[in-house]
């Protein structure tokens, strides 16, 4: 299918452009496809499903399990398997489905032309998502979803503007094969090329390049820190269209409880990941060191911006203190409250215990 549809794309769709030409709205609604793909990938199948960074409306739900059917990277519950074992087992290079340590070729496609043992979806990972009444509806349906996406719509909207094969051609074939690859740089490109300003303990790196070709999931070395945060490319000013989209249906009312790592947690991972001098000095190439001392510069920079890691360190001592002081206080507050309830449970008795005091004790009661 990979090779076909590559074929195809290289092959037929510049014959037919050349020799038919493309109409105009052919080529919108190839963008606008393309987009619908991507887009479904990374704030349905990737932040809402496989990570759960916040909750959907079903009328976002479903065109994402559509144009994710679309896209023709399987169904959510097994794309989510396998992305959180990837997640899990980072780098491993026999249990993680796409480890990059196995080469460009193996994350970006090898890993599903044949059947490695890590490919494999376990689906105890995606319990949570089984009970999702629409996702199992689309992984029960998905073989007829993803053929009436990839031939139904283009044809139709073909039929529509008439031309057929033109919208077969640009909606149809170029659109998988731009959609198919923009989306496995991620596990590709945005483990190979960029810098790791929050950690160095995986592969995964952060690209500004990467994200304009993949919706904003080349901040890559951030989301493997902190994946349960909605956003990937966190700076207000970093290409992520899918934190906007995703911005933009809390605002229609279509999504909600979008996570966000706290401000200074991010700013300490960017402190605590210092480059080992050692790589520094004993890298040999000229590039690498040119690479490093970017790195190195990038990091002095934020290190200005910020206050010192002492006062860092100062303000959530505070901050732990106060928690605690009103913490006691409110425990406090109970142990009166327990104490005043039993000495009316007390005064009650002694009431009730009193003979002569029958009428007022009733009265009290
Ligand atoms: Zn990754
Ligand atoms: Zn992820």
């Amino acid at each position: 299918m990979f090779a076909l549809t590559f074929a195809v794309a290289v092959t037929v769709v510049p014959w037919y452009g050349f020799s038919h030409g493309f109409h105009a709205s052919a080529w919108i609604w190839f963008v606008l496809l393309l987009g619908a793909n991507g887009m479904s990938i990374t704030c349905g199948y990737h932040r809402l499903w496989a990570h759960a960074t916040y909750e959907a409306h079903p009328l976002l739900k479903i065109p994402y399990l559509l144009f994710g059917a679309m896209a023709l990277q399987n169904s959510v519950l097994n794309w989510a398997a396998n992305h959180r074992v990837h997640h899990l087992k980072i780098d491993d290079r026999e249990l993680d489905p796409y480890s990059a340590r196995r080469g460009f070729w193996f994350s970006h496609i090898g890993w599903m032309l044949k059947n490695y043992p890590s490919g494999e979806a376990d689906f105890t990972y995606v319990r949570d998502l089984e009970r999702d009444r629409l996702v199992s509806l689309q992984h029960r349906y998905y073989l007829p979803l993803a053929l009436l996406m990839n031939f139904g719509l283009p044809a139709l909207l073909g039929w529509i503007y008439g031309d057929v094969l033109g919208f077969l051609l640009l909606s149809g074939v170029l659109r998988l094969v731009l959609s198919h690859h923009f989306t496995f740089f991620i596990n590709s490109l945005a483990h190979m090329w960029g810098i790791q300003p929050y950690t160095e303990d995986n592969t995964a790196r952060d690209n500004g390049v990467v994200s304009l070709l993949t919706y904003g999931e080349g901040y890559h070395n951030f989301h493997h820190m902190f994946a349960h945060d909605y956003r990937n490319g966190v700076r207000w000013w970093q290409w992520d269209p899918s934190k906007w989209f995703i911005g933009a249906m809390r605002w229609l009312g279509l999504a909600r409880n979008l996570k966000t790592v706290p401000w200074f947690k991010i700013q300490r991972a960017l402190l605590d990941n210092p480059i080992p001098p050692a790589r520094l000095q004993l890298d040999a190439t000229s590039r690498a060191r040119a690479r490093g001392g970017a790195a190195l510069a990038h990091r002095r920079r934020i290190r200005g911006l910020l206050p010192g890691r002492g006062r860092l360190d100062a303000l959530r001592e505070q901050w732990l203190a106060e928690a605690k002081r009103a913490m006691i206080e409110r425990w406090e507050r109970s142990a009166l409250q327990h104490q005043i309830k039993e000495l009316e449970y007390g005064l009650q008795l002694q009431y009730r215990e009193c003979g002569g005091c029958a009428r007022s004790s009733a009265s009290f009661m």
